[in-house]
């Protein structure tokens, strides 16, 4: 291509920027956030390599520690919980290896996803969305999948609204083979669900700042264990921007990260860490548990069915619920958006247009959801459902 021949790029007639009117965010992240939280990022920028960067770093990385309840370092790293899943994979696996996937859903899907695109050889153990994985079958299907070097699964399903049995699932891999290594998706649990890395012997235990963290999208943290620490030495997957050595050494030596982190939602995340204090972590769990429960009763006093099968493994992030019949979520989720300005999530892959999910993590008051729950009886109504 000659040089006349290249056509210059004009400048582009775009819609005019126009404020966002103030919403009721209702889906799974991103979640809302705190006015004090987005005050601080409007602090002026400072240099990653200095003192006051380091201060931050040194106030977050121990509470973080407290909410994972591990004494290994907790890493962050500018990325969504995808990006997580992938670092999870890349720094303790090698080409080749066979790991076992339990998967419930379209995140466990994703994660079995990225180890198989590195190279892992991947056995899947999967049940229907809105069942949690039941121990007694995971146990029988480990016994023969056997041996395997590592365990990945979701704790929150974020796409079925069902939680699993964290719990019981680690303590079923330490007894069939001790030396695999569990790796565990709590992107859309940890801070809000109780989840204890340490006590429940996890290796790899990662999170996302847009779900249950109070701060907008852009964080994800990450943990291992000793075992996992291990394994990482001597894993051969490819990998730089995930490497685990070099941001625990930055982190260690200067309480800093090895490339530039988003600084802002430090800010954030620094405020929103002292808010979780100051409510406890105990009291956030009990809060996310009335949610659960308050959605759940409301919608079943409704005649609406959950995707959850069982109530005893029903999400208290987010409830996910079946489109009753003849009746589309696209538009029931525009009614809510246009004339309510409360934003739900419609349901994902093979599930979209036939359920809407309702997320209740992070910050929220009673009157958030009370709202939501009123102007969903409301429009369903108005669409023509009889209940
Ligand atoms: C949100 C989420 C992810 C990752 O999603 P991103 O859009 O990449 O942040 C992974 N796992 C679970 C369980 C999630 O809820």
């Amino acid at each position: 291509m000659t040089t006349q021949e290249r056509k210059a790029i004009p400048v582009p007639q775009v819609e005019p920027r126009a404020t966002i009117p103030p919403q009721n965010l209702r889906v799974p992240g991103p979640t809302p956030v705190p006015q004090e939280v987005l005050d601080a990022q409007a602090a002026p920028m400072i240099n990653h390599r200095g003192p006051e960067f380091s201060a931050i770093m040194k106030r977050v990385t121990p509470r973080l520690q407290y909410f994972f309840q591990t004494a290994s370092p907790v890493l962050t790293y500018p990325a969504s919980g995808t990006g997580a899943q992938e670092c999870a994979v890349v720094n303790v696996f090698s080409p080749g290896d066979h790991v076992v996937s339990i998967i419930i859903g379209n995140f466990g899907t994703r994660l079995a996803k990225i180890a198989e695109a590195y190279g892992l050889n991947v056995s899947r153990i999967e049940f229907a969305w809105g069942e949690a994985a039941d121990p007694a079958v995971v146990e029988a299907r480990l016994k023969e999948l056997a041996p395997y070097k590592g365990v990945l699964m979701t704790h929150n399903e974020t796409s079925t609204g069902v939680t699993n049995d964290i719990q019981t699932l680690a303590a079923l891999v330490r007894k069939l083979s001790p030396d695999a290594l569990v790796v565990v998706d709590a992107v859309s649990s940890l801070s809000s669900l109780p989840l204890e890395m340490d006590p429940w012997d996890l290796d790899v235990v990662f999170t996302g700042s847009q779900k249950g963290w109070m701060i907008p999208p852009g964080i994800m943290m990450i943990a291992a264990s000793e075992r996992a620490w291990q394994a990482h030495k001597t894993s051969k997957l490819p990998r730089f921007y995930w490497d685990w050595s070099s941001t625990r050494k930055q982190l260690e030596t200067s309480w800093q990260h090895p490339t530039t982190p988003p600084v802002s939602l430090f800010y954030a995340l620094d405020v929103a860490l002292e808010m979780m204090l100051a409510e406890g972590r105990e009291a956030i769990f009990a809060r996310h548990k009335k949610a659960g429960e308050y959605v759940r009763g409301r919608v079943q006093a409704l005649g609406l069915q959950l995707l959850a099968t069982d109530a005893r493994y029903a999400s208290n992030t987010v409830t996910a619920i079946k489109a009753p019949e003849g009746i589309e979520t696209k538009a029931l989720l525009k009614k809510l958006r246009e004339s309510e300005h409360i934003v739900l999530a419609d349901g994902q892959d093979h599930m979209k247009g036939k359920m809407f999910r309702i997320g209740h993590l992070g910050y929220f008051t009673d009157s958030d959801l009370e709202q939501t729950l009123d102007a969903v009886e409301r429009h369903l109504k108005e669409l023509g459902y009889q209940g």
